[in-house]
């Protein structure tokens, strides 16, 4: 199952993005701005688990495209 962190810097468009922590595309934030959300085993309980924490949140377009919406 992939593990999920989210951004605690919020983008420019105001939403913190949530990333598989597997990507290798050059995506994830900095590790001190990670925040872990743990294992799903899909991107949209992810999503929920960082919406909890923030009120703004979406898929990285790039690792998460699946929840990507904006
Ligand atoms: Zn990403």
């Amino acid at each position: 199952m992939p593990t999920y962190c989210v951004n605690r810097d919020e983008q420019s468009t105001g939403e913190h993005e949530v990333h598989d922590l597997a990507s290798n595309q050059g995506c994830l934030p900095d590790e001190r701005n990670r925040f872990l959300l743990g294992y799903f085993a899909s991107c949209a309980g992810a999503v929920a688990a960082a919406g909890r924490r923030y009120d703004n949140v979406d898929g990285c377009r790039w690792c998460v495209p699946a929840c990507h919406t904006r």
